[in-house]
């Protein structure tokens, strides 16, 4: 449903995606999930037509989105990272307006709000203004703007920045039955962990660069065993003590040596004997997201 080809952007000198490739399937949630500033928003201002690339190309639902920006606008739709809506009206008027944009009017319009505003579960919200709903009906009320015209694919870009757990939770629940019942394809961006566990298949981008790809089992499955994070007073002597000792290359981040390693528990009695004193407090874990992007490029996600 997107095909994205070799597609390379620079703002002047600064280039912001460096040769970027992937495929999202027809009815797929799909994630790209990078820190701040791996060029997520600029990947997604070229999907969403806002933007011309400066080498390659990207296609949905059969259209070049450079060439084609109308035929690919029917097709998508669109939450940015910034909010668009109107504080001051209600939801039904946030909805009605965008209607009209589209050529929208009658029983027709009314039909589409009532059915987008049930898919996001805002119906009871309908004569709300903006302004007094939470940040994550907010966001729905977002995502039923974007759907008014019918789309075959939604773009989001970090839809669920600044929301608690609870709301993430709930909205991509809410994102998870438009694929299931609709059949939209999702494209989403975020630096949120646990919202990248929740896609079909993700790219990890860093620095405009696809680092790895896969759905979030396999890359955690790259991981072999457990994870061990040691604090310590001094993480480079540590990580250089545990390299010549054990044979193991961990990595220091953030004052803490981290250790990739099949048997957490036994190297973590070991650890703490060989090193008596350099230790400050242990952790282990089974291999997150965040554990495979470390191990990708040397950097932490958030
Ligand atoms: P993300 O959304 O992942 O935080 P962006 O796509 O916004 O990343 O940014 C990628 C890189 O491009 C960053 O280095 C950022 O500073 C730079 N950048 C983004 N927008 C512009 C712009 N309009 N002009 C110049 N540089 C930009
Ligand atoms: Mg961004």
């Amino acid at each position: 449903m997107i095909q994205v080809q070799n597609l390379t952007h620079r703002y002047g000198d600064r280039v912001a995606l460096a040769n970027v490739a992937f495929e999202v399937k027809k009815g797929e949630i799909f994630g790209l999930l990078g820190p701040n500033g791996g060029g997520k928003s600029t990947l997604f201002r070229i999907l969403s037509t806002m933007m011309v690339p400066t080498e390659g190309r990207a296609v949905i639902a059969g259209h070049d989105v450079a060439r084609e920006p109308a035929a690919v606008r029917r097709d998508v739709g669109v939450v940015f990272q910034s909010q668009s809506l109107d504080k001051a009206l209600t939801v039904e008027e946030n909805l009605r307006a965008q209607g009209h944009l589209h050529g929208l009017s009658g029983a027709e319009l009314r039909d589409r709000m009532a059915r987008a505003m049930d898919r996001l579960g805002i119906e009871d919200r309908r004569k709300d203004l903006v302004e007094t709903l939470s940040g994550g009906l907010r966001r729905r009320v977002e995502i039923a703007k974007a759907l008014l015209h019918r789309p075959q694919v939604l773009l989001m870009d970090e839809a669920s920045t600044g929301l608690d757990p609870a709301a993430r939770r709930d909205l991509s629940r809410h994102v998870e039955t438009l694929r299931t019942d609709d059949g939209v394809t999702i494209l989403l961006t975020t630096h949120i962990l646990e919202e990248a566990d929740r896609c079909d298949r993700l790219v990890l981008l860093h620095q405009g660069k696809i680092v790895v790809a896969g759905s979030p089992g396999e890359l955690r499955s790259r991981i072999g065993g457990d994870v061990v994070v040691l604090e310590s007073t001094d993480p480079q002597a540590l990580a250089a003590g545990i390299e010549q000792r054990f044979g193991i290359r961990p990595t220091a981040l953030d004052g803490r040596v981290r250790v990739e390693i099949p048997n957490g528990h036994r190297f973590i009695a070991e650890v703490v004997e060989a090193f008596p004193g350099a230790i400050e407090s242990v952790g282990l874990h089974k291999p997150t997201l965040e554990d495979v992007f470390v191990r990708e490029t040397g950097a932490s996600i958030e």
